[in-house]
């Protein structure tokens, strides 16, 4: 069992340069999926890691993670749902002291699982949505259901998660003339809409046609949204909000990675589902700390935390996932 209450803790306020450890996570819990985006994997059933972390070796991990300064943790994949113990995973990651508890799901499983995934300790959920039309979602998902996951959305409102947010990735001349339609969709649930450029990465490597960069975006909806320079929030990642106009309460939040990258100030670890961590999304490099996960060995995890973060290309000249390398990338191998 993990001694990590008899530390000391980092402080929560991050005075020292925020890059010198990382203060948050993604943990790719599988990377098998139901649906298969097509910017994400080619298939359902692309080549799969042979070996997977299981409940115990997860909790060492994460247990690793906080002893190296980790104050941040978001469940991915792949499909985290598709995980069989995701519930036993959240209420174990519960007990630990962090800031964040969240995940990120294409949510066919969220209709059942929404509220024991909140009851478990899951604080913050972020669905994966780009279309309301049934015939747009089987294409774009290679076969996905769009009632399933409608029912997955209205299941995760009615938990009483602290918030829910909607993710849509924007491809020219699919999805970009529902940007209305979604904004309204989710606004009308208290969900707070994300709106992506697809990545050159792994399959979205050759979608740079299909681009939306987000001013373009941002423009598409300007009768709704104030005339402001979008704003950052502290500790919440890469996207960039801009409020309602009607309604100071509600935003939407745009994601550049293509057009623009924000590399600078990343404090984003992931750990991939057999256990390797690696520093960036954009690159291929990481160090395994399987078998300190599955030897129950924490403490090694905080060393090999220490060491995978040296990896980290540098922020100020790095151009994340607009770098030639991240073509060879496969986000759902690493978790997005
Ligand atoms: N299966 C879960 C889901 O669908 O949310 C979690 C994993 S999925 C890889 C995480 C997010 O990455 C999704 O919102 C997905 O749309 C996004 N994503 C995957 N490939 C992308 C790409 N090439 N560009 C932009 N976003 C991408």
């Amino acid at each position: 069992m993990s001694t990590l209450f008899h530390l000391p803790l980092a402080p929560a306020s991050a005075t020292r340069d925020e890059r010198a450890q990382p203060r948050a996570v993604r943990l790719s819990l599988t990377d098998r999926c139901d649906l298969a985006c097509l910017y994400c994997r080619p298939n359902r059933h692309d080549g799969y890691l042979e070996r997977r972390l299981d409940l115990d070796a997860w909790a060492t991990m994460a247990a690793g993670l906080v002893r190296a300064g980790v104050r941040r943790v978001r469940l991915t994949g792949g499909e985290p749902l598709l995980h069989r113990d995701v519930v036993q995973v959240i209420e174990r990651l519960a007990a630990l002291p962090l800031e964040d508890l969240a995940l990120t799901t294409n949510a066919t499983r969220l209709a059942k699982l929404a509220r024991p995934l909140r009851d478990a300790g899951l604080r913050r959920i972020t669905v994966s949505l780009d279309t309301l039309d049934a015939e747009r979602f089987a294409r774009l998902t290679r076969g996905g259901d769009l009632d399933t996951v409608l029912a997955g959305i209205d299941a995760a409102c009615a938990a009483g998660f602290d918030e829910v947010k909607l993710n849509a990735v924007v491809l020219r001349g699919e999805n970009d003339e529902e940007l209305p339609e979604l904004l309204r969709y989710a606004w009308d649930r208290g969900i707070v809409p994300r709106f992506l450029e697809v990545m050159l990465i792994g399959e979205g490597a050759t979608m740079r046609d299909r681009v939306v960069p987000a001013a373009e975006m941002r423009a598409r909806l300007a009768e709704w949204l104030v005339d402001e320079t979008p704003v950052r929030e502290q500790d919440r990642g890469p996207a960039r909000y801009v409020r309602a106009r009607h309604d100071a309460r509600l935003k939407v939040g745009f994601i550049s990675g293509t057009s623009d990258t924000y590399c600078k100030g990343c404090d984003r670890l992931r750990v991939s589902s057999d256990g390797t961590l690696r520093p960036c999304l954009a690159t291929n490099d990481g160090l395994s700390a399987e078998d300190a996960a599955r030897a129950g060995d924490e403490i090694r995890i905080d060393t090999l935390v220490h060491e995978a973060w040296k990896m980290k290309p540098d922020g100020e000249t790095f151009r994340g996932c607009t770098e030639e390398s991240a073509a060879s990338v496969s986000i759902r191998a690493i978790g997005g």
